[in-house]
């Protein structure tokens, strides 16, 4: 169960947004146009110091990194974040994001990714990049671990229209990144082509 819509936000294929959430509010999450993974990280609110870690949410969700309900902060904190309410397919991933090195790896130095995306996003509300480590729950993205402990990746499950919702368990500063990887630069990611994502966050 939600409350009335508060705020609603396009975030533009290949960009990135910040929404400041009161705990109990839900953040909604739409793949408007299909496929799309949106790279998810989030801080205290009042406490940009703490945020989301990705091992210790690992560890609490059955050690699972695809299945996640909950996202927990890191040491010294260990604070629940955020729970997921209606997920209809579950599958993600908590790992970490593309950034201005691997886009270098692959011969492309100038391309947009999530890190920088999440970096112009936090900065209207002064984090340091020290304030940012790549984190992140990468929403609706598949991906398939292969004996030996390597992993590929597979555009995602979900078709267009469908949604996440993620409750605040307390005030939080969370970011969302509409993954540029398309074409030949992972582009599996998102099948292929980089899509816009909307954001629909409710009152509790
Ligand atoms: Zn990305």
């Amino acid at each position: 169960m939600t409350g009335p819509l508060i705020a609603e936000t396009l975030i533009p294929r290949m960009e990135g947004r910040a929404f400041e959430m009161l705990a109990g509010q839900v953040l909604r999450l739409v793949a408007v146009e299909g496929k799309q993974v949106g790279d998810l990280t989030a801080s205290n609110l009042h406490d940009h110091d703490e945020q989301m870690n990705v091992i210790f949410s690992t560890t609490m969700n059955d050690r699972s990194v695809s299945h996640v309900r909950r996202v927990f902060s890191g040491a010294p904190y260990f604070n629940e974040m955020l729970t997921i309410e209606n997920d209809n397919h579950g599958v993600h991933w908590l790992g970490g994001r593309c950034n201005r090195f691997l886009y270098q790896a692959m011969g492309a130095p100038d391309h947009r990714n999530c890190h920088d995306n999440i970096l112009e996003a936090v900065a209207p509300h002064s984090l340091t990049e020290r304030q940012v480590q790549l984190d992140t729950l990468n929403v609706f993205m598949n991906v398939v671990y292969e004996p030996g402990g390597t992993f590929t990746f597979e555009p995602p499950v979900i078709e267009q229209g469908d949604y996440v919702d993620f409750r605040a368990s307390m005030d939080l500063l969370v970011a969302i990144s509409a993954c540029p990887n398309e074409g030949d630069l992972r582009g599996e990611i998102n099948d292929y082509v980089a899509k816009p994502l909307k954001v629909e966050i409710y009152d509790a």
